[in-house]
């Protein structure tokens, strides 16, 4: 089976033949730029999981306050 090959962040087309060490990406550039996104993505998780994570997350400490603390 074969399929043209095309960067997964810029959507250039490859060619197979020219480097291997930067495949499937079309440079080294694209593929610090997917290893980042990935990189987010699992940072974000952690954060979540995190318990004291939480503490630096704004958002979370408003819902926190929002919350009565002694109804039902
Ligand atoms: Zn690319």
């Amino acid at each position: 089976m074969i399929q043209p090959l095309s960067c997964p962040v810029c959507s250039k087309q490859l060619d197979p033949a020219a480097d291997s060490q930067t495949s499937p990406f079309c440079s080294d550039r694209c593929r610090r730029v997917d290893f980042f996104r990935w990189w987010d993505g699992r940072y974000a998780i952690v954060e979540e999981l995190a318990p004291g994570g939480a503490l630096t997350d704004p958002d979370l400490l408003d819902a926190q306050e929002s919350m009565p603390p002694d109804e039902i």
